[in-house]
């Protein structure tokens, strides 16, 4: 049985051994394929996660961003909070597919023992090696038929928000901050925080 192969630094990004990480890595490497590109080594691959915020499942767009080079450091994935375990690929150019975790194996996963640790609040550093390897094993030994649905998107559009270097300095606090985020308070530039608080306030996030 052919078994894909994850480099280990992918794990050690990670931080953990679980079975989501290595499905992004699997789906970027798969969505390379797809579009006919190698790793971006700048601005190229955009992601669109569809994961939303606290699912385990999570984890799998750090295995996206290790596989593609599309990181969150470059700003190149973002989250559009669908809570689905798919992402839409584009590269300029190239065009964009879409792939998305297919209910099957994701029910295949469901019994394992690992979730029974993760259900108990244990987290993945603290389940049993031997355990987290065997689901591991299960992503890796899956065909790409078993694991995902592929869907090349021919009509996506996509316009990315040009790049810039303009700055200027917030006529309040004085920091640098890029133009798009200044806005105009009592005729003043100012930075986003200095605009909604007075002098007299602590510039503190507010509690919700
Ligand atoms: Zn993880
Ligand atoms: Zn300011």
């Amino acid at each position: 049985m052919k078994k894909f192969n994850i480099p280990e630094w992918a794990y050690e990004f990670h931080g953990h051994k679980c079975p989501f990480m290595p499905i992004g890595f699997r789906m970027g490497k798969l969505a390379m394929e797809k579009l006919g590109v190698s790793q971006s080594l700048n601005h190229e691959m955009h992601v669109f996660s569809e994961m939303g915020i606290a699912h385990p499942q999570g984890c799998m767009q750090d295995g996206i961003m290790a596989s593609t080079g599309a990181t969150f450091g470059k700003g190149m994935i973002e989250k559009l909070y669908y809570g689905k375990v798919a992402a839409t690929f584009w590269y300029p150019s190239k065009g964009a597919v879409r792939i998305f975790l297919k209910n099957e194996f994701a029910d295949k996963l469901t019994p394992h023992e690992f979730f029974k640790y993760r259900k108990q609040g244990v987290e993945p550093s603290e389940i049993p090696e031997d355990v987290r390897q065997d689901i591991i094993n299960m992503v890796l030994i899956a065909s790409e038929k078993e694991l995902f649905t592929v869907k090349m998107l021919p009509d996506f559009d996509y316009k990315p928000v040009k790049g810039s270097f303009l700055k200027s300095k917030c006529e309040q606090c004085g920091e640098y901050v890029f133009e798009r985020y200044l806005r105009v308070r009592e005729g003043k530039k100012v930075c986003i925080p200095c605009s909604e608080h007075n002098n007299s306030e602590v510039t503190m996030p507010r509690p919700k």
